[in-house]
This record gives C-alpha cells, sequence and structure tokens, in this order.
C-alpha cells in the first residue's frame, strides 16, 4: 500500500507469553474437530453442506457451475503434502540418477540465497522469506492426533505466499472460494518443486502446506508481513490476499530480518474487517491481548483473537467459505 514505511527490525513484532505457549495441537485446528471433536456444533458438518440450498435460490455467485469450480479448485491441495513427501519422490523417475551428483559446494551464501528465493519465485511463489526454524511453531500433533517431529538439523524455513486473484473481492461467493483454492492448490507445485531443488543439490528438504507447522509465525519470522486484526499475515505489497507454503531444510542460508510497517497501530483505527465479518467473529477490543475463544486459538500470542468457531459456522451457512475479511483489508487492495 502506498505511503506506508516498512522497517527491518531485529526481532518479530508479534508478543508471546514463552511461559504459556507450547506447541500447537493440530487437532485443535477447526477443520480437524470437524472430523474428531463430536462436542463441537460444527462436528462432520462439511462447509459445503447447504450448497444445495443456496444453488436453488439462485443468488449471483452461487450456482451449480461455481460451485463445481470451487471445489475443484481444491484438488491438488487436497492430497499434496502425502504425494510430494520426500519418500515418494525417492525413486527412479524424479531422481537424477545418472549422473551421480556430488553435494553441491556452497561458496558464498549471499548468491546462493539468492538463486534459491529466485527459484522459488520462478515456480509461482509471489514473495518468498527465509528464517531460521523456531521449532515451537512445528505442530505437535497432525490433525489425525499423529506427533511430528521435524529433526533439529532442519534449520531454516523458505516461507512462500501465494498471492489469491482478483475474485477474492466477490467475497463471500463461491468465486472468491475458487480463488482460496487455486493459491492452495498452486502451493503443491511451488513448495514440492522448490523441496525437490534443494534435494538436487544434495541438501534435505520437507515441503508443507498448512501442515506440520503455524504458517503465519513463520512468514513474520521470514520477513514478509505482520499479525492483523483480521488474525491473518498482512504483508505491505499484497495485503492478506495471500496463502502460505513453506520447506524446511538444513541447506545454509542467509535469513531475512522480520519488518514493521505499524500494522497494530493501523488495524486499531482501521477495523474495515470487522465491518466486513457479517457474524462479529473478529475482535472490536482496542488493543490486543492474550485473551482466546476457544481450544482453536493457540494461547500465548497477543493478537486480536477471531472467533473462528463463528467464522466455521458462517463458511457452513454460506455454502462454502469466506474471505470477506481478506478482501476489506486496505493493504489487500
Ligand atoms: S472469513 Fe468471513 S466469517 Fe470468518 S472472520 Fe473473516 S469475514 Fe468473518
Ligand atoms: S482490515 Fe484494517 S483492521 Fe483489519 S487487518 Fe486489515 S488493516 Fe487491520
Amino acid at each position: 500500500m502506498n505511503g506506508i514505511t516498512v522497517k527491518r527490525v531485529d526481532k518479530p513484532t508479534y508478543e508471546i507469553d514463552e511461559e504459556i505457549l507450547e506447541q500447537f495441537n493440530e487437532q485443535q485446528n477447526i477443520f480437524a474437530r470437524v472430523i474428531y471433536d463430536n462436542d463441537a456444533p460444527f462436528f462432520y458438518k462439511c462447509n459445503y453442506i447447504n450448497s444445495e440450498k443456496l444453488i436453488e435460490e439462485e443468488k449471483k455467485g452461487y450456482s451449480r457451475i461455481e460451485l463445481a469450480r470451487a471445489v475443484s479448485s481444491w484438488t491438488l491441495f487436497n492430497h499434496f503434502s502425502d504425494a510430494f513427501c520426500d519418500q515418494k519422490l525417492d525413486n527412479e523417475i524424479t531422481k537424477l540418477s545418472e549422473p551421480q551428483l556430488a553435494k553441491y559446494d556452497i561458496e558464498d551464501m549471499t548468491p546462493f540465497t539468492k538463486e534459491v528465493k529466485e527459484t522459488a519465485l520462478k515456480f509461482g511463489a509471489s514473495l518468498v522469506g527465509i528464517c531460521e526454524l523456531n521449532h515451537k511453531w512445528i505442530y505437535k500433533n497432525n490433525r489425525h492426533g499423529e506427533s511430528i517431529n521435524i529433526p533439529q538439523e532442519y534449520t531454516h524455513a523458505i516461507v512462500m505466499a501465494i498471492e489469491m486473484n482478483e475474485d477474492i473481492f466477490n467475497s463471500p461467493d463461491w468465486s472468491a472460494v475458487t480463488s482460496g483454492g487455486i493459491s492452495y492448490s498452486q502451493m503443491a507445485f511451488v513448495s514440492a518443486s522448490l523441496a525437490q531443488f534443494i534435494r538436487h543439490l544434495g541438501y534435505k528438504a520437507i515441503s508443507a502446506g498448512n501442515d506440520t507447522a503455524l504458517n503465519i509465525p513463520l512468514a513474520i519470522d521470514a520477513g514478509l508481513g505482520e499479525l492483523g486484526r483480521n488474525g491473518m499475515l498482512v504483508t505491505p505489497e499484497l495485503g492478506s490476499k495471500v496463502r502460505i507454503c513453506k520447506v524446511f531444510t538444513d541447506i545454509p542460508l542467509e535469513v531475512d530480518k522480520s519488518i514493521d510497517f505499524s500494522l497494530q497501530n493501523f488495524c486499531k483505527k482501521c477495523k474495515l474487517c470487522i465491518e466486513a465479518c457479517e457474524v462479529s467473529a473478529i475482535s472490536c477490543d482496542a488493543d490486543p491481548s492474550y485473551k482466546i475463544k476457544s481450544v482453536s486459538n493457540n494461547p500465548g500470542i497477543k493478537r486480536w483473537v477471531v472467533d473462528v468457531e463463528k467464522c466455521y459456522m458462517f463458511w457452513i451457512e454460506n455454502g462454502g467459505g469466506c474471505s470477506s475479511c481478506i478482501a476489506a483489508c486496505p493493504f489487500s487492495k
């Protein structure tokens, strides 16, 4: 957005209470709770459950075609974390069996880091940043309750933001859901290919979308943006109109400093995301705090908390999803 000053800072602008913050259990994520939390009002309620009713109402943006487009846009994302893991790609089709090359020797980290970032951009990332991997952001368990172990040798995260297309501004209709689905599915290509690029240089890499670790703090650590009142990453270039993916690696890389563009001061006055939310899921509090609304909010992080249960209930009512707080953010325009 024009008129903002972006400063590089020595530490990220989020505040955490180290005594409280623990690795998040992905089973507490709202989408996991749909399957595993039988006390939740949305237990086994698929977000598309109301779509037939909405099609019958013949509202603009809620046609049978739009629904098929929205659901299909998520196809690659829904399958990629397993499909493109390093074990599955360790085969003769994807490996360079001949010639057998030695591990790439990194003589100077500055140009090498630039090459890695350029590769991410060539593969389709809109923004890319690098941070040391804070293992606190790794999920304790995945959404099925299996523990996650990323060994300490994975020292860095390459964090990538993928821009959503302009249909996001039609939110909450199904074309905006499609915009999200396309970006998520693009992650499959971008992060899996970048991980494979690193493996072809003889180093280790794990690619991930929303799985494995919390994306927003990683993106903030990597200097891509700050945490907004809407509970999302807000970047100076693209606002919240991005989806995030990452690659964990043992490759030595130069890291980016976090950024500060006084977002929290801006959010104190702006409040456009509050107005855009049809179910008042976004906090109206004057200041961020350590309050949480449900088990789906990770405690120990100072922020304006989003009532993600209310949010998901609206997704169900709306027959798919919603991105109105992303579209409303002036940084997204
Ligand atoms: S996604 Fe929609 S329902 Fe959820 S918080 Fe944002 S505006 Fe509200
Ligand atoms: S819409 Fe305004 S208040 Fe909400 S996240 Fe964006 S800048 Fe902050």
